[in-house]
């Protein structure tokens, strides 16, 4: 007897042969053939309760479409598991993996599950530019560019953009495109090419009323998507969480008070993060859940982030966090031309740089509000990946390029 793996988006499907019965060309040429390369094969299907599908094939003709080189790099069905780095040398062998696999099937069923949660709220997704002349906050993470005889960056993120499309009437756009930042921080929850998922809302003076859609994608979503992977017996499904509404919402000044560092304004680290993830999800039972009311402090350069109108030392800020990782950030923006210019002097910014947007406010603004969201980030988590480098096809990070 020989027997022979065959893998297409399907699954797996075992063929069978036995020697002297099987036409013995057919034979020889599974006996030989390397694995991983690509075959067609015609035959008989019969059920087994042998095989892990229920049925196995008895090839009647098959023809070699492409053979694979040896030794492979990295083995495709082998049970011990290669370092990420070795896998991510050798991607295209690792996708083949059905467990990696599953990653980009859930990422493309959410995507698809988020458009159509923004959609249904009246969303029209658009595209803005990714060469620019200056990034949005000005700085370090800015990759730069040759742009013919001048210097260009690559966008961190569409802030102004999506903004100049508020006072361009649009009222309520979507972008999920990916963002540049030059990280030099080797971490789990950082590369330099990411997937941002960014919503602007015309129209809003209240950040609960931003708080709520957010949450509300994100249980639509994450709602639908659950069924569509389990019906495709998507081994991730059952991790993806059941969520409610309304998420918990916790003051930037309560996550302070946790941490045992009253009032001191600087923005949450990585540790600090965990802890008020941990503390949450002991206290509410919740994994996602918003910061909110951030301090004008942790934001100084967010020129754009709305200071409250009552207490300038606060803004209507707040974060959207899962289990201690960061998802997304967002908030009421200034939308007032003398604010914001105040605002852009004191974050050391020139505003004759910014005078493309700032124009955008010159001829009536409305108020308005959206946030960021690290897609990668929230596969990251939907996943339960250690890596947010697993989340990416090809990810991009401070050592990373190729492939
Ligand atoms: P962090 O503090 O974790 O570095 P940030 O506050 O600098 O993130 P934002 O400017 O708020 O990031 O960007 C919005 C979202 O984009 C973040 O909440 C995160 O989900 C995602 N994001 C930002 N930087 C990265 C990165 N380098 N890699 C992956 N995702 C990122
Ligand atoms: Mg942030």
């Amino acid at each position: 007897m020989a027997f022979a793996l065959v893998r297409d988006g399907t699954g797996t499907t075992q063929i069978t042969l036995k020697r002297g019965t099987s036409d013995a060309a057919l034979f020889a040429l599974f006996e030989e053939l390397p694995r991983e390369s690509v075959v067609e094969v015609e035959g008989t299907v019969r059920k087994t309760p042998k095989s892990h599908r229920g049925v196995e094939l008895a090839p009647t003709r098959a023809s070699v479409l492409s053979r694979a080189a040896t030794p492979l790099p990295l083995g495709v069905v082998d049970k011990v598991g290669a370092e990420l780095d070795t896998r991510l040398n050798h991607r295209v062998l690792d996708l083949r993996k059905p467990a990696v696999r599953a990653i980009f099937e859930l990422r493309g069923v959410l995507l698809e599950e988020l458009r159509g949660a923004f959609r249904a709220r009246g969303f029209l997704e658009v595209e803005t530019p990714k060469l620019l002349r200056q990034g949005a906050e000005g700085g370090a993470t800015l990759f730069a560019v040759r742009y013919f005889d001048r210097t260009a960056y690559l966008a961190q993120s569409p802030q102004l953009y999506k903004q100049m499309l508020i006072g361009a009437g649009f009222e309520r756009v979507l972008e999920i495109a990916p963002a540049f930042r030059a990280e030099p921080s080797d971490t789990v929850r950082h590369i330099t090419e990411f997937g941002s998922l960014d919503a602007e809302v015309g129209y809003v003076d209240d950040p609960e009323e931003l708080r709520g859609i957010l949450e509300g994608v994100l249980v639509d979503a994450v709602g639908a998507a659950k069924p569509r992977l389990t019906a495709s017996s998507n081994p991730l499904a059952a991790g993806l969480p059941d969520l409610a509404k309304p998420f918990p919402r916790v003051s930037f000044a309560t996550c302070e008070a946790w941490l045992g560092r009253p009032g001191v304004g600087r923005d949450l680290g990585t540790e600090e993060e965990k802890a008020v993830g941990e503390r949450v999800a002991a206290e509410h039972g919740a994994p996602f859940y918003f910061i909110t009311d951030y301090p004008t402090s942790a934001k100084a350069s967010t020129f754009y982030a709305r200071r409250k109108d009552d207490d300038p030392a606060q803004t209507y800020y707040f974060d959207l966090g899962y289990r201690g990782l960061e998802i997304a950030s967002g908030g009421l923006r200034e939308h007032r031309l003398e604010r914001l210019t105040e605002n852009l002097v004191a974050a050391g910014l020139d505003p004759a740089a910014f005078e493309g947007y700032l124009e955008a406010f010159r001829y009536g603004m409305p108020p308005h509000g959206g946030w960021g969201l690290g897609v990668d980030r929230l596969v990251q988590a939907m996943a339960g990946l250690a890596n947010i480098r697993e989340s990416r096809l090809f990810p991009r990070d401070r050592y990373r390029l190729d492939p």
